[in-house]
């Protein structure tokens, strides 16, 4: 086993989060009773507080968190885990 395995398997989990919050997004999409407005409420940025709606998901770390923004954060010195684990939290706490 390679020392580094820990490392890799968080970031495997990480990954599979990640994969089930975006199936989660698709299948609200796919709703027919889903209601666009509500839905854009939780995607919103919560670094600048900007509209993640209209963009690529290659340019998001999460619904709530533009990669920018988060490498912008990065750079100030807060880990972007960190910062997908709080924007996780704040969806939580908003659908409940
Ligand atoms: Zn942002």
């Amino acid at each position: 086993m390679k020392p580094n395995n820990g490392f890799r398997i968080s970031k495997v989990m990480e990954r599979l989060d990640n994969i089930t919050e975006r199936i989660d997004a698709i299948e609200k999409l796919l709703d027919n009773d889903y209601d666009e407005e509500k839905a854009k409420k939780d995607w919103v940025c919560q670094t600048c507080g900007k509209s993640t709606f209209e963009t690529d998901y290659d340019y998001l770390v999460h619904p709530k968190l533009h990669l920018g923004c988060a490498l912008e954060e990065e750079k100030k010195g807060k880990d972007i885990k960190e910062q997908y684990h709080e924007a996780s939290s704040r969806l939580y706490k908003a659908r409940n």
